[in-house]
């Protein structure tokens, strides 16, 4: 059995890819909820909707957010009415959005709710928010402290990143389902997918439980780098190491998860940081991690799961 911690997008990618070579039994996926908010009375919550959307086949490649063959006429009648305008959302992922909101206000948990959702989309593999509880991201700035959605959506991850604060995380409660799957005897590895480590991975480790359990595991911790050549795929992951001080690449994303993992994948662009990242006591393997098809996403996926039986 393997466990794997994944953020929106980036993670989605790899998480597609192990449950292409893992049954629903071998697989514990546990996604981030510190982006989760309530816009306009709805509970939105993008990480859980971009793992469920991609692994449904669902999911709009190019935008690289929300659904393949959206249409916009609620977005265009809203901004006619005067109402915000600065979050999207699209009429067909509105329905996710009412749906969700419905069955949580019916007294469903967030997961059960995820069940519901990832079934009626035909999903075989069970997907889950990390907690139940609420957990949110804000982000602080030199403009003070900002709300998750409202910097990287509304502000465009314009201002200065000084640090972040996880809202709730550290009192949040584990989901008994994966607290159960790290606990369990079959479990032989801890996969943390390339998604951001300070707004999509660190809310998860930020519950006092999961990293009690990570810092104690008893099988290898394995983590794919998000960063490629200095840069991010997407979004403001390099941008904010930067900002923190540290130079974004394999050294700092293994500084970063230090003595939460034991092996990292990053890409072969970067295999002249392999000795920078072995000298600080972890197993580096550099290997494609460019995922930009259904292919790329179930090799790196075999990749990271030999080279997890590997460190074991
Ligand atoms: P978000 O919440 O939707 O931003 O999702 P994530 O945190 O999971 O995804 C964003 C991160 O995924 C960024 O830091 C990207 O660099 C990374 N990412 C996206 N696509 C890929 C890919 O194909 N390979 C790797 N290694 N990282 C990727």
């Amino acid at each position: 059995m393997i466990l794997a911690l994944a953020g929106g997008v980036g993670g989605a990618k790899l998480i597609k890819g192990l449950a292409s070579i893992c049954s629903p039994d071998e697989l514990i996926i546990g996604v981030n909820v510190g982006d989760d908010f309530v816009h306009m009375g709805l509970h939105i919550s993008p990480d859980l909707d971009s793992v469920m959307y991609k692994l449904a086949g669902l999911n709009d490649r190019e935008r690289g957010w929300g659904l393949a063959n959206e249409t916009w006429h609620f977005m265009e009648n809203l901004k006619r009415l005067g109402g915000p305008s600065w979050f999207n959302l699209g009429d067909q992922d509105l329905a996710t959005h009412i749906q969700r909101t419905s069955l949580l206000k019916a007294g469903n948990s967030l997961s059960m709710v995820t069940n519901q959702l990832s079934q009626a989309l035909g999903i075989a593999h069970q997907i889950s928010p990390i907690s139940n509880f609420r957990i949110s991201t804000f982000v602080e700035s030199a403009l003070g402290e900002i709300p998750f959605q409202d910097y990287f959506v509304r502000l465009q991850c314009e201002p200065e990143v000084l640090g972040f604060r996880y809202e709730g995380a550290e009192d949040a409660e584990l989901l008994p389902y994966i607290e159960q799957g790290l606990l369990s005897s079959q479990l032989r590895a801890i996969i943390i997918c390339p998604s951001n480590p300070f707004v999509s991975i660190q809310p998860m480790l930020a519950i006092s439980e999961l990293k009690r359990l990570l810092l104690n595991r008893l099988v290898p911790c394995i983590a794919v780098s998000p960063i490629v050549r200095g840069k991010a795929i997407k979004g403001p992951a390099a941008k904010m190491m930067l900002e923190l001080g540290s130079n974004p690449g394999p050294e700092a994303i293994a500084a970063h998860y230090k003595g939460l993992i034991d092996g990292l994948v990053f890409d072969k662009a970067d295999k002249q940081e392999l000795d920078k990242v072995s000298s600080g006591g972890l197993v580096g393997l550099a290997t494609n991690t460019l995922m930009n098809s259904d292919t790329d996403e179930k090799v790196l996926a075999e990749n990271v799961l030999d080279f997890a039986v590997r460190i074991a």
